[in-house]
């Protein structure tokens, strides 16, 4: 009697988990059974991975840069703020700088935590174009390509074991990958055109020129070192024009560059 109590058990729970795994349905992306939850929960682990390795991160603590982090903030709470963005109130949008002048970057990690780099900023000439690079990253992570590129590449059950801190040197390798677009650790081009798309969506009812995003890429393809972004994230060559159909579809009003508030941004930084 006991052995059969245990399998009608054992059927039950393989049930509640199959019924688990099944409503994870309609959230999910078309590769993946990969949740919201869970990139909450990877990206979660990755950022405590980048706070205990200030050498490999050297993140600049929010307490004291504060006029920094708080020009940052606003910038995020501004595209926040539009009403565009799907996961604005699920995800934590927790933002942080990373001092090195050299790394032209800026990148995601799933569930919304976004990390710029001071080489970055410092070659930006307006809010508005930051703003753009800054959407731009935000909508890969609320489209959850991040997400869907990391499974793609590692499978889910080994994402899933990520998350549940089975083997940290391994999130380590994927991390310090994943920042410099080593591999096949960079987004798609379907992934890029839709980034820019969304990131024209979300700063078009804001103060910020929505155009500006075409600016800001136009910026680093003029740079004589290919920046560790151009890695991280392919450039399909009719971007600029796409840019600008995605922007005049929407009415193709400019909103304001912020050149003297961006200086300020900058002169903050250490
Ligand atoms: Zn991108």
């Amino acid at each position: 009697m006991k052995r059969i109590f245990s399998l009608r058990k054992v059927v039950f729970i393989l049930g509640i988990a199959l019924m688990v795994s099944c409503s994870k349905g309609d959230e999910s992306i078309p590769i993946t059974i990969f949740s919201v939850s869970d990139d909450i929960a990877l990206g979660a682990e990755m950022d405590a991975q980048i706070m205990s390795t200030p050498g490999e991160y050297p993140v600049l603590d929010s307490a004291t840069h504060v006029a920094a982090y708080n020009y940052l903030y606003a910038v995020r709470n501004t595209i926040l703020a539009s009403g565009k963005v799907k996961y604005a109130t699920r995800f934590g949008w927790r933002f942080r700088i990373i001092k090195d002048d050299n790394v032209v970057n800026a990148f995601c990690v799933p569930g919304g935590n976004i990390y710029v780099y001071t080489g970055l900023i410092k070659l930006l000439d307006n809010s508005a174009q930051f703003a753009g690079v800054i959407a731009h990253e935000m909508a890969h992570a609320d489209q959850r390509h991040t997400s869907e590129q990391l499974t793609l590449i590692y499978g889910e059950t080994f994402l899933l074991n990520l998350i549940l801190g089975s083997n940290p040197s391994q999130l380590t390798g994927i991390l310090a990958d994943w920042a410099q677009g080593l591999g096949n650790l960079a987004y798609s081009r379907s992934n890029e055109y839709e980034a820019d798309a969304y990131a024209v969506k979300y700063l078009y009812p804001t103060k910020y020129d929505a155009a500006s995003l075409g600016d800001f890429f136009t910026k680093l393809e003029s740079q004589s070192n290919v920046p560790v972004f151009l890695s991280t994230h392919p450039s399909p060559s009719d971007r600029l024009a796409k840019i600008n159909e995605t922007f005049q579809s929407l009415g193709g009003v400019h909103g304001q560059l912020f050149v003297d508030e961006y200086l300020q941004f900058k002169s903050s930084l250490p």
